[in-house]
């Protein structure tokens, strides 16, 4: 009778415990599915030394090894169809060089579409409420004092939104907090700083003279541009992918880059850097990947959007695919209908998923290591989404 235990590797991707856990499970499943004939152990070792071997880090130990339980049940324990761990099935599929007729991709967006209701709750504007025409209440947002005071969305701070361009100290974390199983204790991703920590430091490893806001509400957002309705465009039935970056400015959050792309050529038909109507306090250009704006390779608000709706770009007819494509739709300040959504279509859990594990996961696409793209994630997206409904993920040419 073997020790069930990790095997042994040089470099080890994760704790001792971490990985005996995971062992522990496989050995679980494969018990579950009587996979395999009394030997469940060894193979259990093999397929765990495996996902070890090929994790450089324990973040990526984690992923594979949960993509290994979670092929191991959709499989049911046929070991013989989980050839290599973390790579899907419907890769080879992707892979091959079959090709698939326009109409029939089309088909298959149509039974995809995101629902209005569905829309709505997940933060689209869907043109419930006639946003535009409320004089009345724009001008009560605009003047009346106590809209005026809000909280930073960094430091939790409250300020004048009209004095937002006043020195203040804004200390925060750059990116979230998360769980510690080993000690128990919640960490910021950025510093490794701990919740219990008397550091100063623990209060945020990066300052900025400036507070942060972004608009709450479709009112809010309309005060500084009006929303759209893309209904009243007519023009082709189109399939385009959308990523917009984002800036903090004095109006709040605004579009600083529009990319579009279009799903059956797979080429970039739009991207320019935008101007917004504030004054820049943050770029974001570690997550942006914008530096500057200089007028000479911007444009503005409303040229971008002349540019962009119309008959054979955005239009009434168009089926716009995004990840968490509401944030796009909201500072582009449209009204669409017809929209895929892959953070709604594939959730984690009851959570959103992130696009960066999303396309890692379905098509081993890794993206957003250093500052996003706009263009590399629409294109992400874009092969999330034919992956996961079986469209050839390489094919350009459409018949
Ligand atoms: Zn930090
Ligand atoms: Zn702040």
């Amino acid at each position: 009778m073997v020790t069930i235990r990790p095997v042994d590797l040089k470099v080890q991707p994760a704790p001792y415990q971490i990985r005996y856990n995971v062992l522990q499970k496989v050995v679980k499943t494969l018990e579950k599915f009587e996979a395999t004939s009394g030997n469940a152990g060894s193979r259990a070792m093999e397929l765990e030394g495996n996902v070890a071997r090929k994790s450089g880090s324990s973040q990526s130990y984690r992923f594979n090894s949960s993509v290994l339980l979670r092929d191991l049940i959709k499989t049911k324990g046929k070991l013989e169809e989980i050839e290599a761990p973390g790579v899907r099935a419907v890769n080879k599929r992707s892979g091959s060089r079959e090709t698939m007729a326009r109409s029939n991709a089309i088909k298959l967006l149509g039974k995809v579409l995101i629902e209005k209701s569905v829309l709505a709750a997940n933060g689209y504007n869907t043109g419930a409420a006639d946003l535009n025409s409320n004089p009345d209440r724009t001008l009560d947002l605009l003047t009346n004092s106590d809209h005026n005071y809000i909280s930073c969305i960094r430091c939790n701070t409250k300020f004048d939104k009209l004095q937002i361009l006043s020195p203040a100290t804004c200390r925060f974390h750059v990116q979230r907090k998360r769980y510690n199983r080993e000690t128990r204790e919640g960490e910021y991703v950025c510093c490794g700083e701990t919740t219990s920590s008397t550091s100063f430091l623990a209060l945020g490893c990066k300052t900025m003279p400036h507070h942060v806001f972004r608009a709450e509400t479709f009112e809010e957002m309309a005060t500084i541009s009006v929303f759209r309705d893309t209904s009243y465009i007519d023009g082709d039935h189109n399939v385009l992918a959308l990523d917009c970056e984002m800036a903090f400015t004095s109006l709040g959050y605004e579009m600083i880059r529009l990319t579009i792309v279009d799903f059956f050529t797979s080429k970039i038909v739009f991207d320019s850097i935008v101007q917004p109507f504030g004054q820049v306090i943050d770029l974001n250009s570690e997550f942006s990947g914008v530096h500057a704006i200089e007028k000479s390779e911007s444009m503005t608000f409303d040229k971008m959007l002349s540019q962009v709706l119309c008959k054979n770009m955005i239009n009434a007819n168009s089926v716009l695919i995004g990840h968490g494509m509401e944030n796009d739709l909201n500072v582009l300040r449209l009204i669409h209908k017809k929209i895929i959504d892959t953070a709604i279509l594939y959730p984690r859990g009851k959570f959103k998923s992130s696009l960066k594990d999303l396309a890692f996961e379905v098509v081993s696409k890794r993206i957003q290591n250093g500052e996003h793209d706009s263009s590399e994630d629409a294109i992400a997206t874009m092969c999330v989404l034919k992956a996961k409904l079986g469209i050839p993920l390489h094919q350009t040419v459409w018949s």
